[in-house]
């Protein structure tokens, strides 16, 4: 199969929903041109998943396909943005159609679920290699930033944490159990928590998604705001699955590990008191702000020193 008859079959059908509007034009030309709304910023991100360092091996290409496309929206759900168009550019070893084919049902069902439209693409032979770019909109200047927390601002978390990490465990399970299902479903499947990021938006002071692990995230608030941070571990939401899975390490997973997509935000109190009740049912406060640099967790006694997944810094 050619370049072009692959695009044609698995990726154009996506673009055909192409949403009226902002996205003008779509796959086949030399660029594709989105036109953004007066009164409105662009806000993009581009996120790279390579096999065997983001996803395992043989992984299958349906799962990938809701993932790497969730991953990447994330980050718009992070800064309070709205989704638009999306690039995809695909390294493939070989164009094998059952794999082709998960991977665009997949993609479609996420592209779908976010409101995000496919709008070009490059396609290459080489090791299985995910490019992803995507495009959202805000109101102008009022993105959600990592830099915004102010001393006595509460820390937030938007849901439970630790569940994808752990489902690391038992991705090659032939058999798994219900809890061992209800976290594998949360690594397949992560919700970008895009309607939150947009209701936060003119309200939070800071936000940030959680990819590599709560401690390292919130690490980078902290140090874009230039703030400390005081968390209390008991109110680190988990789910009944991933304790009944890790007993007394269900809370090192929870502020360790990556893969949640969550988001970690930080907000007045006067501000959280002024949202919608279902909004602020969804923010769990684990923590508040203060001028002493560093972050301090209270309540616990199992956190060793390893603060999340950082590419760069590993010692394990
Ligand atoms: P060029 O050589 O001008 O860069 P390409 O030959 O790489 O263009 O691509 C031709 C068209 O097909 C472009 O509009 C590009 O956006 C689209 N395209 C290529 N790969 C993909 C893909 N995986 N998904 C969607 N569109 C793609
Ligand atoms: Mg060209």
């Amino acid at each position: 199969m050619g370049e072009f008859e692959l695009i044609r079959q698995y990726f154009q059908p996506l673009a055909d929903n192409a949403r009226q509007g902002q996205l003008i034009l779509g796959p086949g030309d030399d660029c594709a041109i989105q036109r953004v709304p007066p009164g409105q910023d662009l806000v993009f991100s581009v996120d790279t998943l390579v096999e065997g360092v983001h996803f395992p091996p043989n992984y299958p290409p349906e799962y990938l396909g809701w993932r790497s496309l969730a991953v990447a929206v994330s980050d718009l759900a992070a800064m309070g943005a709205d989704p638009v168009c999306f690039t995809l550019a695909l390294s493939l070893p070989c164009a094998e159609p059952e794999w082709l084919a998960g991977y665009s049902r997949g993609l479609a069902r996420a592209s779908d679920a976010f409101g995000i439209t496919l709008a070009g693409g490059d396609t290459t032979r080489g090791p299985l290699t995910l490019t992803l770019q995507v495009h959202g909109t805000v109101p102008k200047g009022m993105a959600l930033r990592r830099s915004g927390a102010c001393v006595g601002d509460l820390v937030c978390v938007t849901g439970p944490l630790g569940d994808a990490g752990a489902a690391l465990d038992f991705l090659g399970s032939p058999d798994p159990t219900g809890n061992e299902q209800a976290v594998l479903a949360r690594y397949h499947y992560p919700e970008p928590r895009l309607a939150l990021g947009k209701a936060l938006v003119g309200k939070a002071s800071a936000a940030i998604d959680i990819s590599d692990g709560l401690l390292s995230d919130l690490q980078h608030i902290l140090d874009a705001s230039e703030v400390g941070a005081e968390l209390d571990a008991d109110k680190v939401p988990l789910s009944k699955a991933l304790v009944a899975l890790k007993g007394r390490e269900a809370l090192t997973c929870a502020l360790t590990a990556g893969d949640d997509y969550q988001l970690c935000v930080t907000i007045a109190d006067e501000q959280l008191a002024l949202m919608d009740l279902h909004v602020r049912e969804q923010l769990i406060t684990i923590g508040r702000i203060q001028a002493k640099p560093g972050l301090n967790v209270a309540n616990t006694a199992q956190i060793g020193s390893r603060q999340g997944f950082d590419h760069f810094r590993r010692s394990d």
